[in-house]
């Protein structure tokens, strides 16, 4: 796993500050467009062209659903940081 740094930005659902992201798995890199989750609330977010993020929108949720390994993994990042958060 490798993290990539980026500009910073804010999450959408909750302000967190972020400048870095790491894939789930194996080396790749933010490109516009890839699914993220705030490692603070654990809200679905999309990289956009710039590298600030948005939050998910209904073709963003079609697109995930169409995708069913995409899907269980992002649900699976999703809900490990929700389970960490309930244990703080
Ligand atoms: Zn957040």
């Amino acid at each position: 796993m490798n993290t990539t740094r980026y500009p910073s930005t804010s999450c959408p659902h909750c302000g967190y500050k972020m400048d870095a992201a790491s894939p789930v798995e194996g080396t790749g890199v933010p490109s516009e467009g890839d699914f993220s989750v705030c490692i603070n609330c654990a809200g679905l977010m999309v990289f956009t062209h710039d590298m600030t993020l948005r939050k998910f929108g209904e073709a963003d949720y079609e697109e995930l659903v169409s995708d069913t390994d995409v899907c269980r993994r992002l649900l699976t990042v999703r809900d490990l940081i929700k389970r960490i958060k309930d244990k703080a």
